[in-house]
Formats: C-alpha cells, structure tokens, sequence
C-alpha cells in the first residue's frame, strides 16, 4: 500500500464525514479551469476537521498543498501525486467583535466579508469585493485592488502549523508587502484573520463597491476564466501597459491567449492547458525583457 492509500484509508477512520476525493481534476477548483488529477483532495467542513486531517497527514509524512479558492493559481495538466487540502468550503466563520473588528476564517470569499462588513456599516473592505479569491489566499497574496490592500485592514493572523499547533501573527509580523507576506513559501495552514474595519454609512459603502464593480467590469475580461493579473507590478510601471505597448494583446498560444481587452490577463478561450500557459507567458516575458529591458514576474502561483 501506498502513503496515499495508507492516508486515505486513516482519514476514512478518523473524519468518517470529511469530504474525501480521488483523482480529483484542479480544473474544477480553479478559475483559469486549468489541470488535472490531483491523488487526492480533502475538503474539511470545520477547523476541528482540519485539525483531525493534519494528524494523519503528519504520520503519513505527506505534505499538504493548501488549495483556496484557485483563483490565483496554475497547476499542471498532468496528473499529480499530491495531497490537496481545499479551505473554501469548511473555517467560514464570520463574527463581530468589539471596537469595529471582524474574525473571519480563511474559506471565507472575499466578496462574503466584504458584504458581511456591509450588513454592519463598517467601511474598509469595498476594495476587496470584486476578488473572488478566500481570505486565506487573500492574505497569503496581501490581495489588493484601487487603492486598498489586505495590509490596510489585517490586524493579526490565525493559522496552524503542519503539526495542528496554532499560532497567531500580529501586526508586522505577517510582513504584508506587495502581494506577498510571512506565509510565502511556509508550511502553515491559515484558518482565519481579524480585520479591523470603520464606522460607515451603508449607502457610501454600497456606492464605492457598485462603482469598483463597474470598473472592474468595464475593464477585465471577466467574461472568460483567468487567474487574474498574470503577472507582478514591475518597479515604476504596469506589467499590460509593457505588454501592450510590445503589441501582444491577443498573442495566443494553443488556447490560452493575451485578453484582447486587458494585456495584464492571459485568459482561456476554450481548451488551454498549463503548458499553452506556460510557452504563452514564456513567450511575453521573453519579448518584454528585450524590447523593453523590463523583467516581469509571475503573480500567478504554480502549484508543485
Ligand atoms: C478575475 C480575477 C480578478 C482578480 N482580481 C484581483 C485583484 O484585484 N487583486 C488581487 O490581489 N488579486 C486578484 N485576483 C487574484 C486572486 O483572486 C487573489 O490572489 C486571491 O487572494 C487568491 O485567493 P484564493 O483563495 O483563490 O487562493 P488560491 O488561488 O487558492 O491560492 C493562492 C496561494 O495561496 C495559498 N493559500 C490559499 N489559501 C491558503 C490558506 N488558507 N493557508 C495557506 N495558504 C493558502 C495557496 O497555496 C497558493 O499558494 C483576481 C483573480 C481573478 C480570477
């Protein structure tokens, strides 16, 4: 037996209820609708459940993936002996505490704060309610959108390590840069955040998140899966605004293709896979650097 099907068959004992999938294709868990199989993928319903799945995990000595809600991210067409651990579903808790502060858990989608901090004529978060990514992606990205990032609002962080302990982040030390944070490149788990938002009148608050959504739609390619700006603000500029003064909105490659609307977006317009990705963003960066001499990196996250 294998340490997937040894770990499969622990995790039947211990969470009998936990939403357990085989084989399961990422391009159902993401926005660019890219990827396949991955050996296999838990969804917990609770923390308690997270908790009880990270003690498997850590006798099984396989090593998770943390999947949000896929909007940030790439994963390979071929199918992957991985263990993916999907947080959208389950640590949806959304409280009001004391002195204008939120907790809210990390499967929780930015756009459900946003409207939760709405409900309560609290002012803040209308940056954030048209990215459709989790918390957890939110603050691991320090997801941020016209003027206002996660950094602005993120009072401390909550998360377990692989082993199930839990630990706190506060203030600078979730160093919260320009999508990134303490988070990049750890093995912690994010189970929730506590956002510290304004007193607000519902009507001003509803306005700027209606007029952020025309924006948005006005100006990205919404109509087609993505994964959002594909690539990193380069120092002093904007990565479509290279892109497109090298003439590549609709440079395509298989079915992936630069957005003809925004450059910033490599969209899917019908059957991309990774690699069409992959040669397609090789290709951009490659002609950025030598007519520009700009180096662009990706924003977009690959899954291992
Ligand atoms: C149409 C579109 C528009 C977008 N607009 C914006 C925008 O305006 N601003 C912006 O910043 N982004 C934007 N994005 C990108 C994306 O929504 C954000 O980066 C978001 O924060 C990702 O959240 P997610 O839950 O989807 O994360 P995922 O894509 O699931 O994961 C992203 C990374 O975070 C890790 N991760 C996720 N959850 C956890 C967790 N609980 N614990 C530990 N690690 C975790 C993953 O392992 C991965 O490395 C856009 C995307 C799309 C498709």
């Amino acid at each position: 037996m294998d340490r997937y099907e040894n770990l499969k068959q622990q995790l039947q004992l211990a969470c009998p209820n936990l939403t357990l999938l085989e084989w399961e294709p990422m391009c159902g868990h993401t926005s660019f609708q890219i990827g396949g199989p991955v050996r296999l993928m838990a969804i917990p319903a609770s923390e308690a459940e997270l908790t009880a799945i990270l003690q498997q995990v850590k006798k099984a000595e396989v090593l998770p993936y943390i999947l949000g809600n896929g909007t940030n991210l790439l994963c390979q067409d071929e199918p992957t002996e991985c263990f993916v651990i999907k947080t959208s579903k389950g640590l949806n808790r959304l409280e009001i505490l004391p002195e204008g502060t939120i907790y809210c858990g990390a499967g929780v989608l930015l756009s459900q704060v946003a409207a939760f901090a709405l409900q309560h004529n609290l002012t803040g978060l209308e940056f954030a309610s048209g990215i459709p990514g989790t918390l957890g992606g939110g603050i691991m990205m320090n997801a941020g959108a016209y003027g206002g990032e996660l950094k602005d609002v993120l009072v401390e962080t909550h998360y377990l390590t692989p082993e199930g302990e839990k630990g706190i982040r506060r203030g600078e030390e979730q160093r919260l840069g320009y999508r990134t944070s303490s988070f990049v490149g750890g093995k912690e788990i994010i189970i929730g955040g506590v956002l510290r938002l304004s007193p607000g009148k519902q009507e001003a608050i509803q306005a700027r998140m209606g007029d952020l959504a025309w924006k948005r739609k006005s100006k990205q390619p919404l109509e087609f899966p993505s994964a959002g700006s594909t690539f990193k603000r380069p120092q002093g500029g904007f990565a479509a605004a290279l892109i497109d003064q090298c003439g590549l909105k609709g440079l395509t490659v298989g079915g992936a293709q630069v957005s003809e609307k925004h450059a910033g977006f490599v969209v899917n317009r019908g059957g991309a896979t990774c690699a069409d990705v992959i040669a397609l963003t090789d290709q951009i960066r490659a002609i950025v650097q030598e007519e520009t001499g700009v180096s662009l990196e990706m924003e977009v996250k690959r899954m291992p």
